[in-house]
């Protein structure tokens, strides 16, 4: 039985085709934001999943893990951790890479901000190929923290991304194409 706050959350999601190349669908959750019902039924549900779970740090992906994760992490009484995009935290940090459709990027986070022995949800708004939650995890794991599960507001399931998060378990509200 599928939880009835689902079927608006889908909705207030807007689909964009060809953003921002040809052949994309955007899935948009800036109209999620605007829709006040939706977006707290959002953050109430991963609050439910999460609160019993001794997660102490909510690690939220730039950019739009940062409008997630925090309200979360307020609600379930952990720390936020932003990670970003390289260049932009200004103290020393530890970066992982991973590959793109073309070329590479990576990923960054201050040293310091988490312990080995901590308990981490990673978030981020959409899941596609998965390299970016990957390369999340490898970043955390590097650092002796335990990686609970990741959750995304949207899946894309055909594109398998699932299978790139090395056996961990990956939490989603709504289904895309
Ligand atoms: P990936 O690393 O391929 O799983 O890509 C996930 C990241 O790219 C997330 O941070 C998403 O915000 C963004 N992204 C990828 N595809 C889409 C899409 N179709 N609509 C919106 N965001 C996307």
């Amino acid at each position: 039985q599928e939880d009835p706050r689902l079927e608006k959350i889908a909705a207030a999601i807007r689909v964009i085709p060809d953003f921002p190349k040809p052949g994309i669908l955007f899935q948009d959750i800036t109209t999620l934001l605007l829709d006040t019902k939706a977006f707290r039924d959002t953050i109430d549900m991963f609050v439910e999943r999460y609160r019993d779970q001794n997660v102490n740090v909510v690690a939220g992906v730039e950019a739009r893990g940062f409008i997630f994760g925090p309200p979360i992490a307020l609600a379930i009484g952990a720390k936020f951790v932003p990670m970003r995009k390289p260049n932009k935290l200004p103290g020393e940090v530890i970066s992982e890479e991973y590959s793109l459709e073309y070329g590479t990027d990576k990923m960054e986070m201050h040293v310091g901000a988490v312990q080995p022995g901590e308990r981490a949800l990673i978030i981020d708004d959409l899941i596609a190929t998965g390299g970016t939650l990957g390369a999340a995890i490898k970043l955390l794991e590097r650092v002796g923290v335990h990686v609970v599960e990741c959750a995304c507001v949207i899946e894309l399931p055909e594109l398998k991304g699932r299978e790139k998060l090395g056996g961990k378990p990956l939490f989603v509200l709504v289904k895309g194409g």
